[in-house]
This record gives C-alpha cells, structure tokens and sequence, in this order.
C-alpha cells in the first residue's frame, strides 16, 4: 500500500511483538509453495483472539487489506498478500486445547501443525484421517481455509467431513461460533461449511472443533507395477468394482516412475504403479490383501508387493511420498495442478497429458488420488520460465479439457490466485454472482484477502 501512516497506530495497538515490519518477515511472509510473491506492509503474529478482532476492527475501519496465512504450503498462491497491507500469521495460535474421548472431539487453534495433532490423537486410539501429503508442515487453520484432501479421501473424505464447529472473526472483528461439539447439528443455515474452502476470503478460523474415529487396528498396503499406464487404470477400476473401497489406491506414470527410480534405485520398473492401503479389524485385513493381491496379478502386475504391518507399510509408503521429492531432484518446477475428472475419465486423462506434453514440449508427471479421480498432472517446466505464455496455453487446455468432461479444475489446493484466470471458465455467470453476494454480504469493505478470484 502506498499510504502506511497506519502502521505506527497499529504496532501502538498490538504491540511490538505481534507487529513486524522488518524485512525479512515481511519476505518470509510474501509468498507460499507456489511461485507468486508479494510483500505486505506489516506481518501480524497474534498470541490471542482478542488480538485478531482488535486487528480486524482497526483494519476495517481504515480499509487495510489482511490476508491470513496459516504454515504457508498452499499451492497456489492464497496466502500472497497481493495488495499488501497486512499479512496476519495464525503459527502462534497452535496449542491442541482439547481431547475428548469420549465426545470423540479434538478443540484446536488454527495454528496446530496437522501431523501433530494425528499424532497426539494416535496416542489414545483415535483418528483425526485428513491426510494432506503436506500434514507434516501444514496447518489446521490452511487445511480448514482450503478444505485440504489427500491421499485418504477416499474412504474417509475431505477436512470438510471432521469439522463439527468453527470460531471465526468477521471482517469486522465480530467472533462468531458456528456448529458445536455435538456430531449431528442442524442448527439454521450450515455456515460452518461456508467458511470451510473459502480461502481466507469470508473470515479468520481462529478456532476449530474436529470430529475424531476410532483408529482402525490394522492396516496393509499392497504395491504394484505394470508395463503400461492403462493395466494400472483396469486395476484401479477392477478393484472398486470387486466391492473394496480401500482407504488409499494411488497411481502414478511413466515420467514420474522414472524420476523416482533416478532419485531411489528401489523405486519399481515399469511404466506405471498402484498403491492400495486398506486398513480395518486384522482377520478382514488378511483377508481382503489375499483378494486385491489375486486382482492386482489378474491385472497382469509386474510385481506385487505387500506390506501386513505398520512398519513395512511405512517402506512401501516411501515410494510414494518419494515422488515429489524425486520429481523436485529433476531441477525443474513442479506445475502441480490438482484436476479432478469423473472416474471414468482417468484413463483418457492420462492419455490427454502425454498428448500435452508432446504438443508442447514440457514434460509432465501425473500421480495421485486415482480413487477419487484427482490426479496430480504436474507440468514439470524451467523455474525461470514458469509463468511462460507457452506454459499457460498447456494449463489452458488441460483446464478446458477437464471441465468439458465435467471435472473441476480444483480438487484439493482452491482457485487462489494460480487458478484464478480460469475461475471464470470454471464457474458460470450466476455462481460467480452468488460468490459475489456472499462476499459482499460478509466482508462488504473487501479487506479480507483481496486480489484473489473474486476481484
Ligand atoms: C509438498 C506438498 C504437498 C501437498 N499435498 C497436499 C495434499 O495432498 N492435499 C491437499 O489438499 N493439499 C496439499 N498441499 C497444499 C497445501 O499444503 C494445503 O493447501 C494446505 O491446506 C495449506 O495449509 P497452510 O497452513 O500451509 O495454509 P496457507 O498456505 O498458509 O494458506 C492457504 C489458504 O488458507 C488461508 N488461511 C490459512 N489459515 C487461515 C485461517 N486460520 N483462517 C482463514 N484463512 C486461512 C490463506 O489465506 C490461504 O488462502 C500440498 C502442499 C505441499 C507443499
């Protein structure tokens, strides 16, 4: 913002220790996973909620653009604070306030780190699933903002199905509580799950209550590869139609096989690959392995491998999560569209990014969610030249491509700003208005988040 005669006034407000205009924070605070980058004025760390409507109040009486930013990882852009002004970090609102075993509830500020607080849940057999390949860094608070997926979503679906009740500051600093601890609420409208996906851009999640499960006492996982991309897509297929619905099936192709097996020499032959993770009582575990083990040979797999405890899970497990780190080793940078077409389409989707990836000369890596057709298609492009015309003709395209088979463009990461010049494409004249009302009924000075698809 070019007018910053507020900033004494609010470091006065909130104090020196919550407010920070060194330039380093505020670098460290301009951008996410993705590439785009923006400074804001002042970085904002608050250590109470009282703090973030005192911010809230102050910003909107003045017209100050805050943008929420929750450990950063996004992927595409949600947490640049375009039109600068304040970048307000939740990593210090991250104490776990409550487990309830008996309630089966977790009560958490926005900050908590999603590993930690599955960790913290294991610990007295309880499950908290959402599963985003980024739990490790990620936050709560982003997941909740983003509606984050990952690879469980199959069986266990997305954030979206563990949030019971949420704390939110308005624009205009106003905390309101919606839903509850309860599992079943029908209280009025669900404004629980308008602020959930809604990207930072309706209100702060300051508080969240999540809905806990059992932890399931056994769990497998079976690997296997395969000559050709479409043996591993029938496999995919052959084992929903066999009545499984196992709580991972991955897969992954060609161009990402091979820079896994440059990065790990024990990543699998072949040009294609499924994982499948079940996980249930031990006897049904056994047994079902026996089952998808004989589906996935049917299948004509090069190899089969499986995994009957947590141990040798996590082993097989490291291939997988090896891919990004393998596809990162190649020097290029990761494009990682999120896509989700109907599951009929996977084939055709893998079939349509090769045609890409010779039509334009980038490589492209597809891996991801097969279960729930949301494949990660990767364009794998020069650093220096990411936000190339060439490249965003390919993203064009795939984009267009996708909708035409009545898939989404987003299925896990949102629209942000990466997305954002095919919101239009993506949503027609009357969802984008409804957007728009919404906003202007929640946020009407537009402060929170601005920049972003609905400017
Ligand atoms: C290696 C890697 C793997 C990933 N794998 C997955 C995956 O499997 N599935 C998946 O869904 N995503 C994945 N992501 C994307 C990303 O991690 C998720 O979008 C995650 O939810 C972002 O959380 P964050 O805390 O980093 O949020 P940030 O990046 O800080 O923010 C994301 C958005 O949420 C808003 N926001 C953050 N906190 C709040 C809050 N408290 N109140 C209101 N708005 C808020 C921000 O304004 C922004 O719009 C991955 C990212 C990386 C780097």
């Amino acid at each position: 913002m070019k007018n910053k005669s507020w900033i004494p006034a609010l470091t006065k407000l909130l104090g020196k220790t919550v407010v920070s205009v060194s330039e380093e924070s505020r670098r460290e605070h301009g951008g996410d996973a993705w590439f785009a980058h923006a400074m804001p004025d002042v970085v904002v760390t608050p250590r109470n909620v009282k703090q973030i409507q005192q911010l809230m109040r102050f910003c909107h009486a003045r017209n100050i653009p805050v943008t929420p930013r929750g450990a950063g990882r996004g992927y595409v852009g949600g947490c640049v604070p375009v039109s600068g002004g304040v970048s307000l970090s939740l990593k210090k609102l991250n104490k776990i306030r409550e487990i309830n075993p008996a309630d089966c509830v977790a009560i958490v500020e926005p900050g908590v780190i999603t590993k930690d607080l599955q960790n913290a849940v294991k610990k007295i057999g309880l499950f908290y699933p959402p599963d985003p390949a980024s739990a490790k860094e990620s936050s709560i608070g982003g997941n909740i903002a983003t509606n984050a997926g990952g690879p469980r979503c199959l069986k266990y679906g997305v954030t979206r199905n563990y949030i019971l009740g949420l704390d939110v500051v308005l624009a205009n600093g106003d905390l309101v509580h919606c839903g509850g601890r309860t599992h079943k609420n029908k209280l009025g409208f669900n404004l629980t799950d308008l602020f959930i996906g809604s990207e930072g851009m309706l209100g702060v999640v300051v508080g969240a209550t999540l809905r806990l499960i059992p932890y399931p006492p056994a769990r497998a996982v079976l690997v296997a590869n395969f000559k050709k991309a479409p043996q591993s897509a029938a496999a995919v297929n052959a084992i929903i139609n066999a009545g499984f619905l196992p709580s991972v099936l991955e897969v992954a192709d060609k161009f990402t096989l091979a820079a896994a097996r440059a990065y790990n020499p024990q990543a699998p032959q072949g040009e294609s690959f499924v994982l499948v993770e079940i996980d249930g009582q031990k006897n049904s575990v056994i047994s079902e392995v026996k089952s998808l083990e004989k589906i996935l040979q049917d299948c004509q797999a090069l190899t089969v491998k499986k995994a009957l405890n947590d141990e040798d899970a996590e082993q097989l497990w490291e291939i997988r999560r090896g891919f990004s780190y393998a596809l990162k080793s190649t020097g290029l940078k990761k494009l990682n569209e999120d896509v989700v077409v109907p599951r009929g389409r996977l084939v055709d989707l893998f079939t349509f990014a090769e045609k890409l990836q010779k039509k334009f000369a980038v490589s492209v890596a597809c891996f991801g969610h097969a279960g729930d057709g949301n494949i990660h298609v990767n364009l794998m492009v020069d650093p220096k030249t990411a936000d190339s015309p060439k490249n965003r003709q390919a993203l064009d395209l795939l984009f267009k491509q996708v909708l035409a088979w009545k898939g989404s463009i987003t299925g896990e990461h949102g629209v942000g700003l990466a997305k954002k010049p095919w919101w239009k494409l993506a949503a027609n004249h009357e969802l984008r208005s409804l957007h728009q009302s919404v906003k202007n009924a929640l946020d009407p000075k537009r402060i929170l988040n601005p920049g972003k698809f609905l400017d």
